[in-house]
């Protein structure tokens, strides 16, 4: 296999290195296949309330280790520990709440053609999936896919992100209980994903990342058939009418633009605020962003970390010169913080153009670029006229606008006055380029089931239409 044979893990707040782990080989890859094949086939005799069990003793086995699959987040991820901590806990409920509705959706029965008839519908697990993960929320993310997916019957293979693999080895030693080979690692960069979706021991991919890669994976998945479920990035909106509390939708605005120092895929990235309010509106997040604690991410009373590499803050610097050299306005902020780490203090611009990259391509950091707009309609215009679709954000009091806002933005999901608040219950996922397919909820089960039609009919008796279609005499019946 291509490429580098060892991850180089390094803390984003230091700059230090912190473990080198081997990169999974082409030989490995088929005894990890090989492997799978064999615990789809135990775990197939597992019921469904054996399966629930395991489910919660995985779940409370998360949380006996929040501490350490935090902290282990924070040192690779860079990631605040009381949001990592948060993390951790989301990820236990994912289990709880899979173990327990994959045994209320097992299938259906639809109506038959002839009543003495019996007509099923069967979920059958699809058999090994290829679940590929970024490293923004590297646990939650692995588990929105594995917890449904072996639910449903599937066995795994998880390739965590080279940046932080691990909180994710951590976690895999914790799900203990599961058939061998059910759940397997393994490690690498880009194109130990790509072997791991070619490999004909896959038959399915579910993949989290940038819609660049996801368009190669569904490419790489087309090309052999099997399934693709894509979760992609976005370039949220964020439209604040002019009926509300300024300083509440500021503090919304500036806290999910800045959580994880903006690298969230429902980062709200555009904010369109009506002219009333927008004077203070602008004044009240440059105040609640200049009072941010940026450092180490280690301490509970840090508000941002550092950007996740280089790489990554110097997209964002780009979209900023960009924004700049093109008569943008600074309000706050545009520069990096400290002189180590991967620090970028959270901006403010206003005076942006729909055409800068800025408003166009995701930027992944903590950046507010605000608009004056004249209506809710110019707002909504606006909101829809990028090719993403993952998440929107509204700040209304009014009952009208909220469901003019739910009807006519085009996003997965539409968050009204409590930004990126996620349900398990409920699916997660994008319209247009930000993806195909839906997790969490039970479209998040369905994803990673077949559905099997068996036709019963209990009379072993000849049918009427069968042939010959002519009696003796040779007349159609
Ligand atoms: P990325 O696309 O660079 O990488 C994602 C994963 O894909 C990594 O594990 C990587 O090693 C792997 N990969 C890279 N090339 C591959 C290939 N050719 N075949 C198979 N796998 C390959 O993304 P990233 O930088 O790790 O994460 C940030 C991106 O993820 C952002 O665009 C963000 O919006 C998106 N994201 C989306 C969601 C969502 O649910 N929609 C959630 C979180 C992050």
């Amino acid at each position: 296999m291509p490429g580098n044979s060892r991850l180089n893990v390094v803390n984003p707040a230091t700059e230090e290195h912190i473990e080198e782990i081997p990169c999974t080989t082409e030989a490995e890859m088929d005894v990890v296949t090989e492997r799978s094949q064999k615990g789809f086939e135990e775990w197939r005799d597992y019921a469904g309330l054996d399966r629930a069990g395991i489910f919660h003793d995985i779940s409370r086995r998360l949380m006996d280790h929040q501490q350490e699959l935090a902290e282990t987040m924070t040192l690779e991820g860079g990631k605040p520990y009381i949001e990592n901590s948060d993390e951790v806990e989301w990820s236990a409920a994912c289990f709880d709440y899979y173990g327990e509705i994959a045994r209320d959706s097992v299938g259906y029965l639809p109506a038959p053609i002839e009543p003495h008839q019996l007509a099923m519908v069967v979920k059958e697990p699809i058999g090994t999936v290829a679940c590929i993960v970024p490293w923004n929320y590297p646990l939650l993310l692995a588990v929105w896919k594995v917890a449904p997916a072996l639910a449903a019957g599937n066995a795994v293979i998880l390739k965590p992100s080279e940046e932080t693999p691990l909180a994710t080895r951590r976690m895999a030693e914790l799900m203990e209980g599961l058939p061998e080979g059910l759940l397997q690692i393994v490690y690498g960069a880009g194109d130990v994903g790509e072997a791991l979706v070619r490999h004909p021991g896959v038959d399915m991919v579910a993949f989290t990342g940038s819609q660049e890669t996801g368009r190669k994976v569904g490419v790489t998945a087309a090309e052999r058939l099997i399934r693709a479920n894509l979760e992609l990035g976005g370039k949220d909106p964020f439209i604040i009418c002019d009926d509300v509390d300024v300083e509440v939708a500021a503090q919304g605005a500036v806290w999910s633009a800045c959580l994880n120092a903006g690298q969230v895929c429902t980062s709200p990235e555009r904010f369109y605020v009506e002219k009333r309010v927008a004077k203070d509106f602008i004044e009240a997040s440059r105040e609640f962003v200049d009072s941010l604690n940026i450092g180490d991410p280690m301490k509970t009373a840090t508000d941002i970390g550092p950007m996740i590499n280089a790489k990554g803050r110097e997209k964002v610097e780009a979209h900023i010169s960009h924004a700049l050299d093109n008569g943008a306005k600074l309000v706050t902020g545009g520069e990096r913080h400290g002189e180590r780490g991967f620090f970028y203090k959270p901006t403010v611009l206003t005076g942006v153009t729909p055409s800068m990259t800025v408003m166009q391509d995701e930027t992944f950091g903590p950046v507010l670029p605000i608009v004056e707009v004249d209506s809710l309609e110019e707002a909504i215009k606006q909101a829809n006229a990028v090719p993403y679709g993952l998440g929107a954000n509204v700040y209304t009091r009014d009952f009208e606008k909220m469901l003019k806002c739910m009807r006519e933005l085009r996003a997965g999901t539409v968050w009204i006055n409590d930004p990126l608040t996620d349900n398990d219950a409920a699916p997660f996922g994008g319209q247009k380029g930000s993806g195909i397919g839906r997790e969490l909820g039970r479209e998040g089960l369905e994803a990673f089931q077949e559905s099997k039609h068996v036709h019963i009919d209990p009379r072993v008796e000849k049918k009427d239409w069968w042939y010959p279609y002519g009696d003796d005499a040779g007349e159609v019946m």
